[in-house]
């Protein structure tokens, strides 16, 4: 039996697009994964991560969102009525945000951004944030908006932002991406552990190898040696960082 080992939450899962994503849930679980929160981008995608909390509940956490990459791909209202029919089981909204690396009209991201952010203040439900070359605005329309809580998602923006992100209780996420990002380490190294979440981002490769579920254990390992801390205490602080993130959302457990 064993004793003492500290379970870990994934924080940001793609699980619609992860190639046998059943199997690879059940191997994370066995590998000390106590729930992974299943990020979506659009309507599709929405329609996969219900699927699979129904296979695994109280460990595939769905979050409902239409992501800045897809707002193109999609009947805009057909997907935001999607995403408000199935809130009741969601834990967060999520992924969702702002691309300024893409073509996608600024203003028409800021627009459905702004609705969603709204949407969570509304649910009292958490949001978990896409920001590429965009931390700034998205930090200012998190604050403007008064979600309960947020997390900018595999943190890679200024340092300086890093204080504002704490001061309201915020996260950042780590990505198996501390192998090799300078600036995905600095920010890690800067914000205190107790408001880090731990993720994967699965299934995105990283140099060449794609993460799943239980990549987690090495991004636990990878935070533990930038902040020269045991895995078993990131661990421990990052799934109470997770409780606290979901707030109501976090699943009952009677174990
Ligand atoms: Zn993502």
């Amino acid at each position: 039996m064993e004793t003492n080992r500290t379970l870990l939450v994934d924080a940001h899962a793609h699980l619609d697009l992860l190639g046998g994503a059943e199997e690879e849930i059940r191997k994370a679980v066995s590998m000390g994964v106590l729930a992974v929160i299943g990020v979506s981008m659009g309507g599709e995608s929405i329609g996969r991560t219900m699927r699979l909390r129904e296979k695994f509940p109280g460990i595939v956490l769905p979050a409902l969102g239409l992501h800045p990459w897809q707002i193109d791909k999609e009947d805009i209202e057909e997907t935001l009525g999607k995403m408000e029919e199935n809130l009741e089981q969601a834990v967060a909204i999520g992924e969702i945000g702002l691309d300024y690396k893409i073509k996608t009209k600024k203003p028409l991201q800021k627009e459905l951004f702004t609705k969603q952010l709204h949407l969570a203040r509304e649910r009292g439900l958490p949001v978990i944030v896409h920001c590429r070359y965009s931390h700034q605005r998205a930090l200012l329309l998190v604050e403007e908006a008064d979600v309960p809580r947020a997390v900018y998602h595999w943190y890679t923006g200024p340092l300086e932002l890093i204080d504002a992100i704490v001061e309201r209780g915020d996260f950042i996420s780590a990505t198996p991406a501390l192998a090799y990002s300078r600036m995905h380490q600095e920010a890690i190294r800067s914000a205190p552990l107790e408001n880090i979440l731990l993720e994967t981002d699965c299934p995105v490769a990283y140099e060449g190898e794609e993460a799943t579920p239980s990549t987690v254990v090495r991004v636990c390992e990878q935070v533990a040696s930038l902040k020269g801390c045991s895995a078993a205490e990131v661990a421990g602080q990052t799934t109470e960082n997770v409780k606290r993130f979901l707030g109501k959302t976090w699943p009952e457990r009677s174990a």
